[in-house]
């Protein structure tokens, strides 16, 4: 058996599997024991929580708490609304669509790590919501639709397929003749480095037409380790590029210090970060949500002219109608009929000439 199935079997989704790694908390406990949620992670992802420290960044993700429980801000039936699932037009389960030249296909409800902020908690983590993720009826739909250039192969986690079923869906999508690219937003660069083997690779490597994308999701500086690093170079060498897609999240990433230090330690693993995700108003994840403006003020502070360009995400909320920027908007100034008054970082001004059309 493979190392990375090894870790899905040996999943720490107990409290006394949890017990082995950290010393749990009564509140912790409590929560483990009363709510009825899917939780769980991978021994490697455990073996990176601090064991005396209950606020650590690791830990808040992975174990469940009370405060779920709490719902003042989350909108009901979240997902229906979200992904348009009860609009006009009519699409199997497996297919998502906000955007006329882009979809997202949802072809598993697993995950590696049951993260407690999720956005899809209803279908992932509470599952309440059933959907029937059939993924030859999503094909089949995407064939039908010659506007979609683009397939954004998602989860729960499609790279914990086998890689049989990996390979199907990425041999079926490359026979439709209108698709451009094929992406997979997959956490197991993170929390399932082990997953990148060779016989993934293979599937991964020759080159095609279409090419392969990859967004992770990492949210804190101390989720990226040198297996990490392999996996993103591995997946490089086989023509794949590795995104990031975090979630702005309360008490974990939304300080000055770890915001800077989690997007500058991307770049040192060859990841680029692509998104900053305001975290979305899905019921009994309140506790993780910050101010809108925390976003912002982040890259504001922390990013844009602080560090490397390269290191910089765009700041956006996912919503019904898309994903709608939320960048800080503070460069230009002011405009006269003569020029343009600039302001950096620094709140340092200069002024350009406005050229006429
Ligand atoms: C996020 C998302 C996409 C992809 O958006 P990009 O901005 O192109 O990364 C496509 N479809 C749906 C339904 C999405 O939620
Ligand atoms: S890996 Fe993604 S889909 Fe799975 S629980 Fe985490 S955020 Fe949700």
């Amino acid at each position: 058996m493979e190392a990375w199935m090894e870790q899905v079997r040996d999943a720490v989704n107990t409290l006394d599997k949890l017990k082995e790694y950290i010393n749990v908390t009564p509140d912790e406990e409590k929560a483990i024991t009363t709510l009825h949620t899917k939780w769980g992670t991978t021994p490697y992802f455990a073996s990176l929580m601090d064991p005396d420290d209950p606020n650590c960044p690791i830990r808040k993700q992975v174990i469940p708490s009370m405060k779920e429980t709490e719902n003042r801000y989350g909108i009901p039936d979240y997902l229906i609304w979200k992904e348009n699932r009860d609009g006009d037009e009519k699409r199997p389960d497996a297919i998502a669509r906000q955007y006329y030249d882009r979809i997202a296909f949802t072809v598993t409800d697993v995950c590696a790590n049951y993260c407690r902020h999720c956005f899809r908690k209803e279908l992932v983590v509470d599952r309440d919501l059933k959907l029937r993720m059939d993924v030859d009826e999503g094909l089949q739909w995407i064939a039908e639709h010659e506007e979609i250039r683009d397939v954004l192969v998602t989860g729960g986690d499609p790279f914990i397929l086998s890689d049989d079923k990996i390979e199907y869906v990425i041999r079926k999508l490359r026979e439709i003749p209108h698709l451009e690219m094929i992406r997979f937003g997959t956490r197991t660069p993170i929390v399932l480095p082990h997953r990148i083997t060779d016989g993934l690779k293979k599937i991964l490597s020759p080159f095609h037409r279409i090419p392969i994308w990859v967004n992770t999701q990492c949210n804190h500086p101390k989720e990226l380790t040198d297996l990490t690093a392999k996996a993103v170079y591995d997946l490089l060498t086989c023509g794949v590029n590795v995104g990031n897609q975090a979630v702005l999240l309360k008490g974990i990433n939304d300080d000055v210090e770890t915001f800077r230090e989690l997007h500058q330690k991307l770049l040192r693993v060859r990841i680029r970060p692509y998104y900053v995700f305001y975290c979305e108003p899905a019921p009994g994840i309140d506790h993780f949500r910050t101010p809108v403006e925390k976003g912002a003020e982040l890259i504001r502070d922390a990013i844009r002219g602080h560090t490397t360009g390269l290191a910089q995400p765009m700041y956006v909320i996912a919503t019904n109608i898309g994903k709608v920027p939320l960048m800080p908007d503070y460069y230009i100034e002011g405009v006269t009929e003569k020029e343009y008054l600039l302001v950096n970082y620094k709140g340092e001004k200069t002024t350009i000439p406005n050229i006429p059309e």
